[in-house]
């Protein structure tokens, strides 16, 4: 399951204004030349990637978009005065294609980014700029270009707050599925998932966050072989990552080892990666042995201040408080984020 926002919408660059056919009229020169000014260009759009914004739903809402016309021109050299330029601001991420050739026009990355999507048309020359030395009195002008015009698709894919991150086998679409609607194929299934499945966990009425079920994580990932690259890079957009471990008829060295071999992946893709925050979970608490070993994984890992939380996909065990410390680690991270964008 792949959680989209869509959207399609017209845009129209304003056209561009004629040109005016017109000649002086002074007292003593009763053709005293041409004089018709050029019309003003069309107004352009614009995307802007707006960082305040995180669904496409005002263009869901209206879906025609202009951008003023540029103005004719006059008489006495006056150029008509450009067409206004429109702006659309669209979340990050946004990807934009022409909806008639699917070709792709613009993927919105970084805040801030802008890019031209449809051009306003040129205005038309007025008839002064058509003097020649032969023709003196042209009665030509151009008219404005028209504005260009395209049918767009919008996209955007559902950023996760958080990633579940693991060895095959941890638990991880297990723990999608009890958490949310999401429903991941579970069990020995690696290679038939290509992209990260994603699930809105509720914590309440009006507070909800996106989990996203990172299967694709195993060695040599960063290398991009196997499944592992799209996922790392959906990895690095998270607020915190989950990392889940399975001490099933294991010992504590084994699962020390396990969050080695994860860690020594994200570190490979990027140092930001393995400075992100995050948890650790040693899962499926309902089988036998589970819990003795955890509390063991939790007393070695009490100095390095990792909190150890056990849950059970199973039956339930722990999911509300691990879905609580996933909530309180998103929440610190956006208010150092308000904060430092304050600052
Ligand atoms: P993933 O590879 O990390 O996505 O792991 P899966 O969610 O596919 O689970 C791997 C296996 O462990 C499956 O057979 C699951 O049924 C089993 N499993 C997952 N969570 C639990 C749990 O909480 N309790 C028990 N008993 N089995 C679990
Ligand atoms: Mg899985």
């Amino acid at each position: 399951m792949r959680f989209l926002d869509h959207a399609t919408i017209r845009v129209a660059a304003g056209d561009g204004g004629n040109g005016c056919v017109a000649f002086l009229r002074e007292k003593y020169r009763p053709n005293g030349g041409p004089a018709g000014g050029d019309g003003g260009r069309g107004g352009s759009i614009w995307v802007e990637a707006d960082s305040g914004l995180n669904t496409l739903y005002a263009y869901r809402h209206r879906r025609v978009r202009n951008a003023g016309r540029g103005q004719d021109g006059g008489g006495k050299n006056r150029h008509g005065p450009a067409g206004d330029d429109l702006i659309l601001p669209m979340p990050v991420g946004t990807v934009i294609r022409d909806t008639a050739t699917e070709e792709f026009i613009a993927d919105l990355t970084e805040a801030g980014q802008r890019e031209l999507i449809a051009r306003g048309g040129r205005g038309g020359r007025g008839n002064a700029r058509f003097a020649t030395s032969t023709n003196q009195a042209p009665r030509r002008a151009e008219d404005g270009r028209r504005g260009q015009q395209f049918e767009l698709t919008l996209e955007l894919r559902l950023l996760a707050d958080a990633g579940l991150v693991g060895l095959p086998n941890a638990g991880k679409s297990s723990l999608l599925a009890s958490m949310s609607a999401a429903r991941p194929k579970i069990g020995n299934y690696p290679f038939t998932t290509l992209e990260p499945i994603l699930g809105v966990v509720a914590v309440d009425i009006d507070r909800t966050f996106v989990l996203a079920d990172i299967p694709g994580l195993i060695e040599g990932a960063h290398q991009g072989r196997g499944l592992g690259l799209e996922f790392l890079r959906h990895v690095s957009r998270t607020a915190v990552l989950v990392h889940l471990v399975d001490v099933h008829e294991r010992d504590e060295e084994a699962a020390l080892s396990d969050l080695e071999v994860i860690r020594a992946e994200l570190r490979a893709y990027s140092d930001e990666l393995v400075d992100k925050p995050s948890l650790v979970a040693v899962s499926k608490a309902d089988l036998p042995g589970v819990a003795e070993t955890a509390q063991a994984l939790r007393d070695r890992l009490r100095e390095s201040n990792i909190h150890v939380h056990l849950i059970s996909s199973a039956t339930g065990e722990g999911l509300p408080e691990l879905r609580n410390a996933i909530v309180a680690a998103i929440d610190t991270l956006r208010s150092d984020r308000a904060e430092e964008s304050q600052a």
